[in-house]
């Protein structure tokens, strides 16, 4: 007699056979997600099938980044302020503390908020990854090293910050949360990384900003005088969006050794502020002209990313000149202006 089937065995109809469960997909809490490169990490995690909360306070973010994502299933937005504390329900993979004024008008405006999200925000951040058993990303800033003495910036130059100049509590805010960072990877075993982010632009920088590009694109685009601070011979180098989350996201699942210390990401095309406004008026077919303005104080003189530690642990470069980034950049300022 045929030993009787067992019940798996027996029946299943294509139809009715009991849904296998996928395997979880990982969760990643990022906090700045509302912001200019928060959100784009976000539509990033979205795609490669993570689930993605977003905290965010909203005081330099904006929903308009991320109302596409409204219904999504994998997406959750939290608003709240990252330096309370943060409490989550469920698994955490990864914690990405994006969170922070970044633009020198911003910070100017807001040196407390900054301190205090770059060092009780990091806090909390770090806290919460430590609870979740996650891995933790902070991103740092260029600006760590200040109106810097070596040229190009390698991760092992400590910088040349005024701690008590108007870029100070930027400055000293992202050192805090460096050093903050590491103490919880060498106390609490955290597995860490620290991103060292150069000037970035691309889609959703926010207009009124300040900073050099939505300023130069925005001026240009309304025809009105580029407005260069100083004499224009001072440098930046820019990385398109897209381009530096990438090196963001292989950082964060970067496996090396050494994948705890700093890591400068960014586009090492360097140019004077004049060239780039030339670089702008050229990609908008702009009629405006060139003023001078003053040179705000402890603008850094020059700044440009050595990325050999990037090429070498992550395998990334950047991969869009300027001419290429400055197209969906412009066409995103245009639509905002409604030029
Ligand atoms: N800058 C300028 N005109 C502007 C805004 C900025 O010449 O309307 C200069 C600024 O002095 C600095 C550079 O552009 O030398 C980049 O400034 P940004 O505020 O974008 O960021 P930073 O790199 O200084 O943090």
């Amino acid at each position: 007699m045929p030993a009787s089937p067992s019940p798996r065995k027996t029946s299943p109809k294509p139809t009715s056979a009991p849904r296998r469960r996928s395997p979880a997909k990982p969760v990643s809490v990022i906090t700045g997600g509302a912001g200019f490169l928060g959100s784009h990490l976000v539509d990033v995690l979205l795609a490669r099938g993570h689930r993605v909360v977003v905290i965010d306070n909203l005081i330099t973010g904006s929903t308009d980044n991320i109302q596409h994502l409204a219904g999504n299933p994998d997406f959750r937005f939290i608003k709240q302020d990252v330096t309370e504390y943060l409490y989550l329900d469920g698994p955490v993979d990864f914690v990405w503390h994006f969170a922070s004024p970044a633009s020198p008008i911003d910070y100017l405006e807001l040196p407390i908020q900054t301190l205090k999200v770059g060092s009780l925000g990091t806090h909390k951040a770090l806290g919460l990854a430590l609870t979740k058993g996650a891995r933790f990303l902070i991103t740092s800033t260029s600006e760590v090293y200040g109106d810097p003495l070596v040229h190009p910036q390698t991760e092992s130059y400590w910088g040349n910050v005024n701690p008590i100049g108007p870029r100070g509590c930027y400055d000293e805010s992202k050192r805090f949360a460096e050093a903050l960072t590491m103490a919880y990877h060498r106390e609490h075993g955290v597995d860490t990384r620290i991103v060292r982010i150069f000037n970035t632009y691309g889609p959703r920088m926010r207009l009124e900003d300040g900073r050099v590009v939505p300023a130069f694109v925005s001026q240009a685009l309304r025809n009105k005088p580029i407005t260069v601070f100083g004499d224009g011979t001072q440098t930046r180098s820019f990385c398109f969006a897209s381009d530096l989350i990438e090196g963001i996201y292989r950082l964060m699942m970067c496996k090396d050794a050494s994948a705890s210390n700093p890591c400068n990401i960014g586009n090492p095309h360097e140019l004077t502020m004049l060239q780039f406004a030339e670089e702008i008026i050229r990609a908008t077919g702009s009629k405006s002209r060139i003023v001078h303005k003053p040179l705000p104080q402890d603008d850094p003189k020059q700044r440009r990313p050595d990325i050999t530690r990037a090429r070498q642990i992550l395998q990334w470069e950047p991969q869009i000149p300027l001419s290429e980034g400055l197209v969906p950049t412009i066409a995103y300022f245009r639509s905002r202006i409604g030029a």
